[in-house]
């Protein structure tokens, strides 16, 4: 199982060389920045575990990295979450029907979901592994760690003495933890989940140790997994030049944000590709709704 030393690609677009770290060429089970979030799980055996639990959309690519886990180390995967759509619920490919396939339990909480997810963790048994929503937690930061050497030694064999790294966030974990551990570098991100104030919230919570926290090239514009029709041409653009397929949900926002944004930076650009590619069935199918 491939989890680290992903290879980088690049490309030119608008007059711009593009690096683009390859995480989705890491393992399809833990494709992207998941590899990462989830490496202090995949290489610690957790004996007194039988059972994992987590929450959040159900279309994440997180629970499907987490049915993967749960899988490969024979654990019950309980999994909760709000309410499924009718269209969720009629998908036949996807994250849902892929997690299901590796026998996830979900269940569905409606009104209850905000305060019963507040207070998963005081319920929580010894038997029992909590990981939160989108995997916003400090035993991430052990892969993203990794992450940030092998994009450290790159640099270094580039002869590259500044470097603008750039990640889409989620929860930010990712982002935070790569800027604590690539402090000689700018990392940039854009908030495509929530607005710019909850990202930073993010990342005072995971903050221990005195350190910068990434720029946030600020959306406001575009609502998380939802279409857009000028999305669709940039990410198409990029896709057709760089002959990468990036993730329908995250990367059309944070290609067109980081395009907006690039008299900002005058460093060479690495792109951190998180995968998720595999949830692209079904984003597609809500973009061809809107471009028909
Ligand atoms: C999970 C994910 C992210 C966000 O990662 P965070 O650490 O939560 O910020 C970005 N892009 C893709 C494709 C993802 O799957």
């Amino acid at each position: 199982m491939r989890l680290i030393n992903s290879p980088i690609s690049q490309f030119d677009y608008k007059q711009h060389t593009f690096y683009v770290k390859r995480d989705d060429l890491l393992d399809p089970q833990f494709s992207g920045n998941k590899a990462r979030k989830l490496a202090y799980y995949l290489e610690n055996s957790l004996p007194h575990i039988d059972t994992l639990v987590s929450y959040g959309g159900s279309q994440s690519n997180l629970m499907y990295s987490l049915s993967c886990l749960a899988k490969l180390k024979q654990w019950n995967f309980i999994y909760y979450i709000k309410t499924l759509s009718t269209q969720a619920k009629s998908e036949t490919s996807g994250n849902l029907t892929y997690s299901l396939q590796n026998g996830m339990q979900l269940i569905e909480l409606k009104n209850d979901y905000n305060s019963f997810c507040d207070n998963l963790a005081s319920t929580i048994k010894s038997n029992q592994l909590l990981i939160k929503q989108g995997g916003a937690q400090i035993e991430a930061e052990y892969g993203i760690q990794q992450l940030a050497h092998e994009i450290r030694a790159w640099a270094q064999q580039q002869n590259f003495q500044q470097l603008a790294i750039f990640i889409a966030s989620g929860t930010g974990t990712s982002a935070l933890y790569l800027q604590k551990h690539l402090p000689e570098f700018e990392v940039y991100t854009t908030n495509c989940v929530g607005s710019p104030e909850y990202l930073l919230k993010q990342f005072e919570a995971l903050i221990t140790t005195k350190q910068n926290k990434p720029n946030i090239l600020v959306n406001d514009t575009y609502r998380f997994a939802t279409p857009y029709a000028e999305l669709y041409k940039t990410i198409t653009d990029i896709q057709n030049t760089s002959q990468i397929e990036f993730d329908m949900v995250y990367d059309p926002i944070a290609w067109n944000i980081l395009l907006n944004h690039l008299n900002k930076i005058s460093s060479p650009i690495l792109y951190i590709h998180c995968g998720g590619t595999i949830g692209n069935t079904t984003m597609l199918k809500r973009y061809k709704k809107i471009l028909s």
